[in-house]
């Protein structure tokens, strides 16, 4: 265990333990770092051991949150840049078009596990350790210090822990045994990258169809292709999703695309097993009640799981990241973290519920899906533009602002008594 000298409850925090290195991990640190409290990340995967993953698209407010921390230039570096979103329907019709604003950073595409490869290193390269192969089990919070227990039987102690481990948290376990499970959206996703001129140059548009019976997005630059698939599956079987080989799901894929519009059926041709990552379940987590219990609190997907429908899960994890790091600078411990929390409920369970509606156009009966391609043209060119959407990604936030000590929220029984008199 490492030395600590603890600190006061309601003393401002000096370190603190990470746990997770995906996204909000490393943000996480980098802020916290910036706020003046050292932190270490414990990321439970060695380098190199994860997936590379499906395709990640980072958004606008994502890069912007990433750029408070210095972390935005490397990652949009190794992106596909991704200016814009065509929709169309499996008869091959154009539903709509979605131009990002050009006056905020451009989204951009990469594969999923690159980016925690790169936040990592960034957050390294800063100073930050981060320990990989470390695999949270248990915390002790002793009123002044948490201490942490690893898979290995060490520990490490400080005056905070920090749970950006995902939406199977470990953490959200410790501080909420009986608190939400993830909620299964009916749809199991794949996805991959395809190396080669698979299919041609969309020069920066990621195509989405709503196909006859699944979903199909594709993002290529001659060289090579990101694509994803999104299949309703009403009743999950996760040891069935296990045990379907390579082949059985290429043949399901292609039986699901075949009377679509769009290359899918071509890509598909190119997908190899090295480059194929096999079917997940599409969760989400919509309501976490409390994001944070004595000097343990709760980031990123470990706290506000939206769908992969959004785009925003990362951009998400990131600033809520750095707005706990914000709040950690300028507040003791417990009432940063109800600064935190207020500040970010809304607008993340806001994203998370327009994903889940999302997600019912995906897995859209015959009947809804004609009514959805005859709608959507209409609704897309009214709420899809930029102004539209710019509640989500012109969102930037102030690093420079001080964080004021939230009120406290008046007792329902005290507001009573007080009307009674
Ligand atoms: C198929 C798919 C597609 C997606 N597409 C997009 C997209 O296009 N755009 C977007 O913004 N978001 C997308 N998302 C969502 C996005 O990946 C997440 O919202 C984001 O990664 C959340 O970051 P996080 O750091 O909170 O969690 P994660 O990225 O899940 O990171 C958690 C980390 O914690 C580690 N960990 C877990 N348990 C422990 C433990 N006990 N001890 C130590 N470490 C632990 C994990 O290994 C992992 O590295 C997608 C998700 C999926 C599944």
């Amino acid at each position: 265990m490492n030395a600590h000298r603890s600190t006061a409850p309601d003393s401002p925090a000096r370190t603190a333990l990470v746990i997770g290195g995906g996204v909000a991990g490393p943000v996480a640190a980098l802020a916290l770092r910036k706020a003046g409290i050292e932190a270490r990340v414990f990321e439970a995967y060695a380098p190199g051991t994860g997936s590379a993953g499906g395709p990640l698209s980072l958004a606008a407010n994502g890069l912007n949150a990433l750029r408070v921390v210095g972390a935005d230039t490397a990652v949009a570096g190794e992106g596909l840049p991704t200016p814009r979103m065509a929709i169309h329907s499996g008869t091959g019709k154009t539903l709509g078009v979605i131009e990002t604003d050009p006056d905020l950073p451009g989204h951009v595409t990469l594969p999923r596990g690159r980016l925690a490869e790169l936040l990592q290193a960034e957050a390294a390269s800063a100073g930050v350790q981060v320990v990989t192969g470390k695999r949270f089990v248990d915390a002790v919070d002793t009123g002044r210090s948490v201490i942490a227990t690893f898979d290995d039987h060490t520990t490490a102690e400080a005056d905070l822990l920090i749970g950006c481990d995902g939406i199977r948290s470990a953490v959200r376990g410790v501080i909420a045994p009986s608190g939400p499970q993830p909620r299964y959206t009916g749809l199991i996703g794949f996805g991959g990258w395809v190396e080669g001129p698979a299919v041609p140059d969309t020069h920066g548009t990621f195509h989405m169809i709503f196909g006859r019976r699944a979903f199909f997005g594709y993002l290529a630059d001659g060289e090579r292709t990101a694509w994803f698939a999104n299949l309703p599956e009403r009743r999950l079987d996760r040891d069935a999703l296990r045990a379907n080989s390579f082949d059985e799901w290429m043949q399901r894929l292609r039986a699901a695309f075949a009377d679509d519009a769009g290359p899918a059926l071509d890509l598909l041709d190119h997908v190899r097993p090295e480059g194929f990552i096999p079917a997940s379940p599409l969760e989400d987590l919509p309501h976490v009640p409390s994001w944070s219990k004595g000097r343990i609190a709760l980031v990123g997907d470990a706290a506000h799981a939206t769908s992969p429908s959004s785009g925003q899960g990362a951009s998400l994890a990131a600033e809520s990241a750095v707005e706990l790091a914000r709040c950690l600078r300028d507040l003791p411990v417990e009432a940063a973290f109800t600064a935190y929390e207020r500040g970010r409920r809304v607008r993340v369970e806001r994203i998370i519920a327009e994903a889940a509606r999302t997600n019912q156009s995906k897995a859209a009966g015959p009947l809804a899906a004609r009514v959805r391609d005859a709608v959507m043209p209409f609704f897309m060119s009214r709420f899809a533009t930029p102004e539209r959407t710019a509640w989500q990604h012109a969102h930037t936030i102030d690093w420079d602002a001080e964080v004021r000590a939230p009120m406290r929220r008046p007792e329902l029984g005290g507001t009573r008594a007080a009307r009674k008199r």
